[in-house]
């Protein structure tokens, strides 16, 4: 067997057991082009050329989502579903978070989920509409659904979720559905090989825990 094979049969073999482990945990990579991005601006230049306007600075993203992996590590070192959130205002990150759900006993303690809380008690408001959230995971259903009641500006994330993710993968939540109002910018797969690797990497030692039994 050669080494590309052994991968492809561990990778195989890995999202097998992850499937059985965790409805929501079946990651595989997508590209980030198959889901629809709205973070650009078209002007038209006075020689009549249709310019593309970047409104993101990438490098701020990769820095802001690298943070966002750092929470994502603590929710690995303390046992839950590596997913890590950060949330950035005005160049300042006011809001930091990892998934707790085991933690706290509480289905709905994703890492969006308690980022968003501890920012609106930051601003003041329950409106983030100045804000950019920054997840290594695309967001659930839930998540999103708490995206569209904050209304923050942007939400940027690492790696798809093909199976559950409400940011485009599966369904799209933030696209200006005409009965919830709000529009997010989105954009997918900054470090999302890093948040992928770091999920692949927990649930493979799950599944390695669960065979040592
Ligand atoms: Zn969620």
């Amino acid at each position: 067997m050669n080494g590309a094979q052994s991968r492809a049969d561990t990778n195989h073999e890995a999202a097998k057991m992850t499937a059985q482990i965790c409805d929501l945990c079946e990651f595989t990579p997508m590209p980030a082009s198959e889901i629809r991005v709205q973070s650009a601006a078209a002007s038209v230049t006075p020689s009549g050329v249709e310019d593309v306007l970047p409104i993101l600075d990438l490098q701020s993203d990769v820095y802001f989502m690298g943070q966002a992996l750092r929470e994502a590590h603590k929710a690995y070192a303390a046992g839950e579903v590596p997913v890590g959130a950060v949330i950035v205002h005005d160049g300042r990150i006011i809001a930091r978070a990892w998934n707790q759900v085991e933690t706290l006993k509480d289905a709905t303690a994703h890492a969006e989920m308690l980022a968003l809380t501890a920012a609106q008690a930051v601003v003041g408001d329950w409106r983030l509409e100045q804000c950019t959230l920054y997840v290594t995971k695309e967001p659930c259903p839930m998540c999103a659904g708490a995206v569209v009641h904050c209304r923050p500006q942007r939400l940027v994330f690492g790696c798809p979720d093909p199976k559950c993710g409400a940011a485009g993968s599966w369904i799209n939540l933030l696209d200006s559905n005409p009965p919830l109002n709000h529009r997010c910018d989105v954009l997918p797969g900054v470090l999302g090989d890093q948040c992928l690797e770091l999920l692949r990497q927990f649930f493979r030692e799950a599944r390695e825990r669960k065979n040592a039994d």
